[in-house]
């Protein structure tokens, strides 16, 4: 069985876009809206002769239990499947309070946790950047997604954690 590596976090932070630009491909679902992925959606990676299986998380049962009960669910099932987990956040958003309920969970875990700061598309984000590390999962990684800024950096880190 090939090692799993969960990317979990808020709606809209960018989980789908950072899961296209790991694949080099155009498969999971980016959407405006916030939930637009259905449940949890697995896709067969490969990053410097390494194979894994990459795990897209988000949507939630609207009325369920809540966005943040649902994101917090998602995060201890990542924890449980996944050997490595990807926590992403939104960079120019900062930290919010549903980032630290998730960090606190993901701080429990065994398995390594790296922390994704996402939506770092220029220099002049990099102190936003710094601000995460009030996460406790140590020193964040600084993407952007969309245009590939740095993501061979966490890739690195992705598989020496496998
Ligand atoms: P998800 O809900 O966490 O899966 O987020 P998506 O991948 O669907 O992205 C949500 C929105 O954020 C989309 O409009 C993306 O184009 C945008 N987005 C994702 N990554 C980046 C990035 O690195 N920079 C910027 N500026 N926007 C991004
Ligand atoms: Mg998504």
């Amino acid at each position: 069985p090939q090692p799993v590596v969960a990317v979990v976090g808020r709606p809209n932070v960018g989980k789908s876009t950072l899961v296209n630009r790991i694949l080099g491909r155009r498969e999971a679902v980016v959407q405006d809206t916030p939930g637009v992925t259905r449940d949890r959606i697995s896709y067969d990676a490969t990053w410097r002769g390494r194979r894994f299986t990459l795990v897209d998380t988000g949507g939630w049962e609207p009325g369920a239990s809540g966005l943040q009960a649902s994101i917090t669910a998602q995060a201890e099932r990542a924890m449980s499947e996944a050997d490595v987990v990807l926590l992403v956040v939104d960079a120019v958003v900062g930290p919010t309070a549903t980032d630290e309920a998730v960090a606190k969970v993901l701080r429990r875990s065994k398995r390594p946790v790296l922390l994704v700061a996402n939506k770092v598309d220029s220099e002049s984000l990099l102190p936003e950047v710094a601000s995460l590390w009030s996460l406790g999962l140590g020193e964040p990684y600084a993407v952007s997604a969309l245009h590939g800024r740095s993501s061979g950096d966490l890739l690195d880190a992705v598989v020496d954690a496998l």
